[in-house]
């Protein structure tokens, strides 16, 4: 047995090094430790539907429960047959045209296929385009994966659409790909067609690939409607991302899918590597892939939800007036999704450290929010708020972060 100052320290690997999720970072810690020491912390931190009672529909249990005898063994590795062709369905409901059951790959939720797609393509020196603010694991699967992100903004002004010029400003040579988020968290903006059309064309003119993050396409508020970006096209290489995590409060059940869209000829290589990631980790959960075609030829109560009167949309509405009343406090009323993004006037507020301006909100009023430079925005001057709550719960909680800035506004 060595001497302890003689054992060789464990260390992380350099590849961690430039990667940060900090929705689960030191903060989260902190509020866990703070339970553990007998404090109730209101959580507006997390997208964990099932967590704030917006229960996943029966149906989908029940059949899951159903097959819960045949999900013991291994499935193929792109998923069973019968969640890829509902899938296949879907993406025609999308207009997505040309998509083949082989082109769907279904995953241990979106984040699993994410870092697969990532791993796939990237070579030191890879840049891939991301949004600012993002959400996080995307320029986080970049970074594991060797290659760059390059954050473009979406503009705060202009409701958080992309900046095109931005995006286009940040091509380069090196750059292989773009990732659109929408619907979006953290912003909660849903992109109009004229702006996906521009930046499906910048992707054709520099042979770019686009990486579609559509896993809030059912949570749209005030009639608004989703367009795929992988329908906008048929010759740009676009990879769709979808699951049951939101659209079906089902975070848990652990079911997303990656649907390779466009023209793919030019691209077996890469499905190869694809396939080979897809191999290495056997399957995706087969108990949640069997939820997978159930939820989506069922019901969808989603709709309820966001309707006018439901509980979602109920929550939004009540969680943006209450932030936006905060003096110094201004935000764009999102139009989809569960969260929002708030800013707070840099002339009221001098935030210096936004992490430590939430550790602080969670010390003194006990509500957990992330700070904004934990989605990649460049400056500590907003935060993301989780309206899952019921109402009275919302009301306390932006109470208490009322209380808390009036306090900051008087130091
Ligand atoms: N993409 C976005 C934009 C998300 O917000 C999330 C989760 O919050 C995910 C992907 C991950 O979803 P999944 O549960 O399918 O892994």
């Amino acid at each position: 047995v060595k001497a302890e100052s003689a054992a060789r320290p464990v260390r992380k690997s350099a590849k961690l090094a430039d990667v940060c999720y900090d929705i689960r970072g030191p903060v989260l810690t902190r509020a866990r430790q703070m339970e553990d020491e007998g404090h109730k912390i209101i959580k507006l931190n997390i997208g964990n539907l099932a967590a704030f009672g917006f229960d996943s529909p029966e149906e989908i249990q029940m059949d899951m429960i159903r097959n819960l005898p045949n999900s013991a063994g291994y499935s193929d590795s792109k998923g069973i047959f019968a969640a890829r062709k509902a899938v296949m369905h879907y993406t025609q409901q999308k207009h997505i045209k040309g998509v083949d059951i082989e082109d769907i790959y279904i995953g241990n939720g979106v984040s699993e296929l994410i870092v697969m797609a990532m791993n796939a393509l990237l070579n030191a020196g890879d840049e891939v385009l991301v949004p600012a603010p993002d959400y996080p694991l995307w320029t986080a699967a970049v970074s594991l994966s060797g290659g760059k992100p390059v954050h473009y903004l979406c503009d705060e002004s202009k409701g958080w659409l992309p900046d095109i010029a931005d995006m286009r400003a940040k091509i380069n040579r090196n750059t292989r790909a773009i990732v659109v988020i929408n619907p979006n968290n953290p912003t909660g903006a849903l992109y109009p067609d004229e702006l996906l059309q521009e930046i499906v064309q910048l992707a054709r003119e520099h042979d770019l690939i686009l990486y579609a993050d559509e896993v809030y396409d059912k949570v749209l508020y005030d009639g608004v409607t989703h367009t795929s970006l992988a329908s906008l096209s048929e010759d740009v290489l676009t990879i769709v991302f979808n699951g049951l995590s939101k659209n079906y409060r089902s975070c848990g059940y652990r079911a997303g899918w990656m649907v390779v869209c466009g023209d793919k000829r030019h691209a077996q290589d890469y499905i190869e590597g694809l396939n080979m990631l897809a191999s290495m980790r056997l399957c995706a959960n087969v108990p949640g892939q069997y939820a997978i075609q159930t939820a989506l030829g069922g019901y969808q109560s989603i709709d309820d939800l966001v309707a006018e009167g439901g509980r979602m949309r109920r929550q939004r509405d009540l969680a943006w007036e209450l932030i936006s009343a905060i003096p110094g406090v201004s935000c764009v009323k999102p139009k989809a999704t569960l969260y929002m993004f708030p800013r707070l006037d840099p002339e009221v507020y001098p935030i210096e450290d936004d992490q430590a301006f939430i550790a602080e909100l969670l010390e003194e009023e006990r509500v957990l929010l992330v700070q904004g430079t934990g989605f990649n925005w460049p400056h500590p001057d907003h935060f993301r708020l989780v309206f899952l709550p019921h109402e009275d719960d919302l009301r306390d909680a932006i109470g208490r972060i009322a209380r808390f800035l009036e306090h900051y506004r008087k130091r």
